[in-house]
Order: C-alpha cells, then structure tokens, then sequence
C-alpha cells in the first residue's frame, strides 16, 4: 500500500541537502523523486484499445494477479517461517504460484492489477519491469496490467513500449498514460465484454485518469446499447469505503481502504457508465472483499506476491473471475496453488486473522509441526 521511504516533505526538514546532494540520492534511493508510475504518454504506438477473442462467451475466464512487488527485498520478521520452510527466493515462489494458478484455472485471460515490481532501486526499474513481463508471458496466456504505485522507473514512455510489447500483451495504455480499453469478443467477431483499464499511479483515481474516464463516461452515455464491462485498476477509489460499510460486503478487510488523493469524483463517473458491472483492484494486500454500491459491485483481489507485505496474514493467491457474457453475469472466487478456492460467506466481514485456510499458509503449518 504505503511507500515507507521518505517523502519529499519529510527529506527537506531534515535539512542541509545541496542540489547535489539531492541528485546522488534521487538516483539510488529516493523512490519518490521517480515520475509518476505510468503517467507520461508514449506515442510509439497509436492503439488505445486491443481485442481478446474468445471461444465460449458463456464462460469468459479472467485471472487477477495483483501486488506481486518483484525485487522488493524484505527482512525476515520475528515470525518468519519462510526460511525454515525451504523458500529462499520469495518471487520464486511467487511465480510457481502464478503457473499453478494458470494450469488451475485455465484462464482466457491475466490480468496483473498492479504493483509488478518494488519501485526503482538505482535505476534499476526497467530490469524489474522486463522480467515482470517476460514472467507474465511465460504463462502462455494473453494478458493485460494497470499501473501500480511502486510501478517506477526513470522513462515511463519506453515503460509503455515495454508493457505493450509483450508477446502476450493486450496492453495498448501507451498514448493515453496507462488509461485504455480491451475489448473481449466472440468466435463471430461480436463484442461480449469490456475491461476499462485506468490507471490510479500513486495519486489514485484522479487527474489525467479521470479527465480520461469523464470523456469515456461521456461517450458511452450516449450509446443506447453498452457491452457489460469491469473497471480494472490498481488503488481502490473512496467509494470502496461505502462498500465496506453499507452492510453489503462479504470477505476479509484488514486494513483501511487507501483511496490516497482520490475523495469520491472517480465514482460519480464511473456509475455513469450504465453497463459496468464491478471495479477491481489491488493495492491493500490483507484485504480480500467485496461489497456493492449503486449496483457496481467493488471488489478487492487477493495479493499474489510473496515479496510483498502481508503474507504473515492472509495468504497469497489469485482471484478468478468466471463470465457469463451472455447473460452479463458472473462470479469470483480466491484460489491457490494447491488447488484451494474459497468464496466469502455472504455478508460476512472478517477483521481479524482467523485460522482458516483461505488466510493460513499451509506451509506455515508444516513449520510448525516439523
Ligand atoms: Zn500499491
């Protein structure tokens, strides 16, 4: 969620610091002074918009993988059973879970909803952000990401080129900042569904993003007929707090929504689009919910990066979204590597850690009992 490092604000009261000296520690280690994750354009492609074809519109599979904060390195906590447990390289594990997930589920589609990588440790982002995409195309599956707030580097246009130029990239964010469309068709060419990509950066829904979904919204009013559609993006917007609240969400919530700077505009926008169904998003990894607002329900997906905080408490996995386009239905359920799904009791919501193996590392138990 969070980026722990300094803040600019926080840097300068500490005083002292020459121009130059902003510059040496801007390079190496001052994540905040990289550019906004995703905003600059590139013009290198002109496409804002890709076409995922698939064969049974009843039954639309779409993964979401999401926080998976490659290269990020931690210090092992006064719980760590990880080591013990064998698991040296967390993103090891990280993408064995991936491909377990994929040959489970068998998914037409990835969707990896930001956060790939851990910001942009002397430069080293572009690296980070190549091996996320050669990861994501090591499944085989046609795939799709937003930005996420440690998503750094130094030139965020080449950043586009990259996420576009995946061999299975559906990516086309390039000219509109991370902010594009897919839309996912049947074997006849016809439109069955629509993935709105936005992207939330470090700020949240606002800004270029939503002067972005203004328009969209604007345009799609006018259309008497819409293809159902989802709203896929990184940082959760305020709205999620109504959902968490309004006594219809189901799931786990371990933490605050951290909406960042975006304080409910996004929302007034997005129910304008008559045919959405559900936003997802990443960003707060001990959080696995959803609840409903004006009939769009809001969801949070299970964080899938064992580099990433919170696996202590609710374990890593993956969330599958299965599709009726037909009748504009669906459902979703958290699943694991080993297999495991879980679908939260309805109108439940669990704030606490409970011994139940949809929050539960298995291998936490075999720790213990060896
Ligand atoms: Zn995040």
């Amino acid at each position: 969620m969070k980026n722990q490092k300094l803040t600019r604000r926080s840097f300068l009261k500490l005083g002292g610091a020459t121009a130059a000296s902003l510059t040496i520690f801007s390079r190496n280690s001052w994540a905040a002074a990289s550019p906004n994750t995703g905003v600059a354009v590139s013009t290198t492609y002109p496409e804002t918009s890709s076409e995922l074809r698939i064969k049974d519109t009843s039954r639309f599979k779409l993964l979401q993988l999401t926080d998976s904060h490659f290269f990020q390195v931690r210090k092992d906590g006064p719980d760590e059973y990880l080591l013990k447990a064998g698991v040296t390289n967390r993103d090891a594990r990280t993408m064995d879970d991936w491909k377990r997930l994929v040959d489970l589920c068998q998914p037409d589609l990835v969707a990896h909803t930001g956060d790939m990588w851990h910001n942009n440790p002397e430069g080293r982002g572009a690296e980070y952000q190549q091996a996320g995409v050669e990861r994501l195309d090591s499944l085989g599956v046609p795939w799709i990401c937003v930005w996420g707030n440690h998503d750094e580097l130094d030139d965020v246009p080449k950043g586009h080129d990259r996420f576009h130029d995946g061999k299975q990239s559906l990516y086309r964010g390039g000219p509109g900042g991370g902010n594009y469309t897919v839309n996912v068709v049947g074997p006849d060419g016809k439109p069955a569904w629509k993935l709105i990509c936005m992207n939330t950066n470090k700020n949240g829904l606002v800004e270029e993003s939503l002067g972005w979904l203004t328009k969209f919204a604007d345009e799609r009013e006018q259309k008497a007929y819409a293809t159902p559609s989802f709203a896929v993006h990184h940082i959760p917007t305020k709205a999620y707090i109504t959902a968490m609240t309004n006594g219809t969400c189901s799931g786990v919530l371990l933490e605050p929504v951290s909406h960042e700077k975006e304080t409910g505009a996004a929302f007034d926008q997005l129910r304008r689009i008559k045919s959405l169904r559900a936003c997802f998003c990443g960003h707060d990894h001990i959080s696995d919910i959803s609840g409903t607002v004006d009939g769009v329900e809001l969801i949070f997906g299970r964080s899938s990066g064992w580099s990433g905080y919170g696996w202590e408490k609710v374990r890593k996995g993956g969330k599958l979204y299965t599709v009726n386009c037909q009748a504009a239905t669906y459902a979703w359920e958290s699943i694991f590597s080993d297999g495991f799904r879980w679908q939260p009791e309805k109108g439940k919501r669990i704030n606490e850690v409970l011994d139940e193996p949809f929050m539960q590392d298995p291998l936490k138990k075999q720790v213990k009992a060896a």
